[in-house]
């Protein structure tokens, strides 16, 4: 069944939207990219720095090989963050949390911008560029709050070499984040793929597994993806400007 294409809200998702209780949005990159977060690939092309790809250069591989050029790299993608906003998408979604008595946010997106824009208790899928994780204790700290004198910052707490704490190339995903969006999106009556085609697993079957379970799926994507056939409704446009539209 093909989902009907539409940039009106639906008056069967008006309805939703006012009854339901359970409500679970995931964010991907599409949501950042309309705050001028670079997404570093794109149209088939990666992004090369200092002679490595995107994804060398972010991948498990390099913490071993260089980890001062990691953070080198990670400390050149904060400061291009730094002068960036939420944008009216996050800013919607942080407003929802006071809006459903059970509101789940998911977010492939590493940037902070949810949090920024007032949103709390996100699940980060990925992990976050403001944070560093200890190699030894797995303490986590504020990346602003640390030193960089010897290009590899310590941990607080023991001493040991920080890394960032998102997830590279190669890795998993953290432990607890895709259990807890896996559970949540078994229980939610409304679902909302943002920003992302959601093609990537295990992020991809949280949409299929609150589809499965019954609950009424929305994709907001600028244009159709491989995950539209699985949805009821399909919100073709920027999310900056859809998801205000859809407040109750
Ligand atoms: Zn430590």
């Amino acid at each position: 069944m093909q989902p009907q294409i539409r940039s009106l809200i639906s008056d069967k998702l008006r309805q939703k939207i006012s009854h339901a209780n359970n409500v679970l949005v995931m964010t991907g990159a599409g949501v950042s990219a309309e705050s001028g977060v670079p997404t570093f690939r794109g149209g088939g092309n990666t992004t090369v720095w200092k002679g490595l790809p995107f994804e060398v250069i972010s991948s498990a591989g390099m913490l071993e090989r260089d980890l001062p050029a990691v953070w080198e790299w990670f400390n050149y993608r904060r400061g291009l963050l730094a002068a960036l906003k939420p944008n009216p998408a996050h800013e919607a979604i942080a407003r929802w949390q006071k809006l459903f008595s059970d509101f789940t946010l998911v977010t492939q997106n590493i940037d902070g911008l949810h949090q920024a824009a007032g949103s709390r208790n996100v699940v980060e899928l990925h992990g976050n560029i403001w944070r560093a994780r200890c190699f030894d204790c797995g303490s986590r700290h504020d990346v602003r709050e640390l030193k960089f004198d010897n290009s590899v910052p310590v941990c607080f707490d023991c001493g040991g070499n920080l890394r960032p704490d998102v997830v590279l190339f190669g890795e998993m995903l953290p432990a607890g984040a895709f259990e807890t969006a896996a559970m949540k999106a078994q229980t939610c009556e409304l679902c909302f793929v943002v920003g992302t085609s959601a093609v990537v697993y295990p992020a991809a079957s949280i949409p299929e597994i609150a589809r499965a379970a019954g609950a009424y799926l929305v994709e907001v994507n600028p244009e159709a993806t491989p995950l539209s056939r699985l949805c009821d409704e399909l919100l073709t446009g920027k999310a900056g400007e859809i998801l205000p539209r859809l407040e109750r």
